[in-house]
């Protein structure tokens, strides 16, 4: 027998993540200079790396020949003080992909299912089916969450709940209100991990804290990153807080040493760097209102979205997209995400906006 039909049915029908083009890969392939290109594709930060963390990474560097803290001791000291949370609730992962497949390894498997919404982060698929546990995909209610239909679909082997808040790609959002009453609502067997890789950028009015919520309601698992606001996409660190014994299955699932030394000190000093992450959200509204003022200007129906990213909607998505990376611009297709009418652009610097905004235009024309 082939030796690839010995790996399980369902890993063979996964169909790979598919991530933002690099620049790189555009250069090659259209003969670009990368410094002409620009990529709104990932949901990285356009300010790049906060300077403490810099500085951080400076003076870990001498000691990457040793391996890092497994148990990552300073960034959850550090964590554990900012969330008022013991450190025996916090795990951190090589991004906070990885805490979505912690999640995944600690309570699925075959003859499992994992619950969670039409046009989700893709990722959730992807864990689910790489345990051979079963996909419920509930339909969505104006491209959001529609979480008394997500109740409602709870089956009796349900282990897991995953929603991201604010969503990707969609940008949608469930107040904090409605979100706790849905995690009330669930029994308490059945796993909920509340992505907020975007939390940082909702507006006051509507921004909420979870956290204490992890003293009522046993079977809830908050995942964070520090890839977005906090500029360390390229490293590779998140965390996730949750009762001390969910931490301790997580731990058994993790590999020993899954996070690097530099994204270790790296993030410790990010999340002290309190004046870039209020700098980032400032310049992420902004550019938010200027990519939605251009929209309605051009006649382009768009997601309203309280992240660093907005989605839109173009007849000929995929030729649209060609044409913007003719013109050295990288936006980031979603048919992939059942939304084959839709592009998803990130929040650049003005200067950056600006350039995808006049590559759009010439691209509609
Ligand atoms: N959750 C959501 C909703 C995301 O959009 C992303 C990144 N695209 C992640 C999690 C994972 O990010 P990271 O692994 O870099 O923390």
């Amino acid at each position: 027998m082939d030796l690839c039909e010995q790996s399980p049915s369902y890993v063979r029908a996964i169909a790979p993540y598919q991530p933002g083009k690099p620049i790189s890969e555009l250069a090659r392939e259209m003969g670009l200079k990368e410094k002409n290109i620009i990529k709104l594709a990932s949901n990285e930060n356009p300010l790049g790396v906060s300077p403490r963390a810099k500085a951080a990474i400076k003076k870990q560097i001498a000691e990457l020949g040793r391996y890092p803290d497994g148990n990552a001791f300073d960034l959850r000291a550090a964590l554990a003080k900012r969330y008022k949370v013991p450190d025996g609730c916090i795990v951190v992962g090589n991004g906070s992909n990885d805490l979505l497949e912690m999640a995944a390894s600690v309570f699925l498997g075959p003859g499992t299912s994992a619950v969670y919404s039409q046009h989700c982060f893709a990722v959730y698929p992807l864990a689910t089916q790489a345990r051979g546990a079963r996909a419920i995909e509930v339909p969505t209610k104006n491209w959001g969450h529609d979480l008394r239909a997500m109740r409602a679909a709870i089956a009796a082997d349900t282990r897991v709940v995953f929603i991201a808040n604010p969503n990707n790609p969609t940008g949608t959002f469930v107040s904090g209100t409605a979100l706790e009453e849905f995690i009330g609502d669930l029994p308490r067997d059945v796993a909920v991990v509340i992505d907020e890789a975007y939390t940082e950028y909702l507006p006051p009015d509507v921004r909420y804290d979870s956290v204490p919520w992890l003293k009522k309601h046993p079977n809830f698992i908050l995942t964070r990153t520090f890839s977005k606001v906090y500029g360390l996409a390229g490293l590779r660190v998140g965390f996730g807080l949750m009762q001390p014994e969910v931490a301790d299955l997580f731990n058994r699932v993790r590999q020993p040493f899954n996070v690097n030394s530099l994204a270790l000190a790296a993030a410790t000093a990010a999340l002290g760097d309190t004046e870039f992450v209020a700098k980032s959200i400032k310049m992420n509204r902004a550019g938010m209102e200027t990519l939605e003022r251009a929209f309605r200007a051009l006649g382009l129906e768009y997601i309203p979205s309280h992240a660093n990213f907005v989605t839109f909607r173009v007849s000929q998505a995929a030729t649209v997209y060609q044409k913007l990376l003719r013109q050295g611009v990288i936006v980031r297709p979603i048919a992939g995400y059942g939304m084959p009418e839709h592009l998803r652009v990130t929040i650049g610097t003005p200067k950056e906006n600006t350039r995808f905004l006049a590559a759009l235009e010439a691209a509609l024309d």
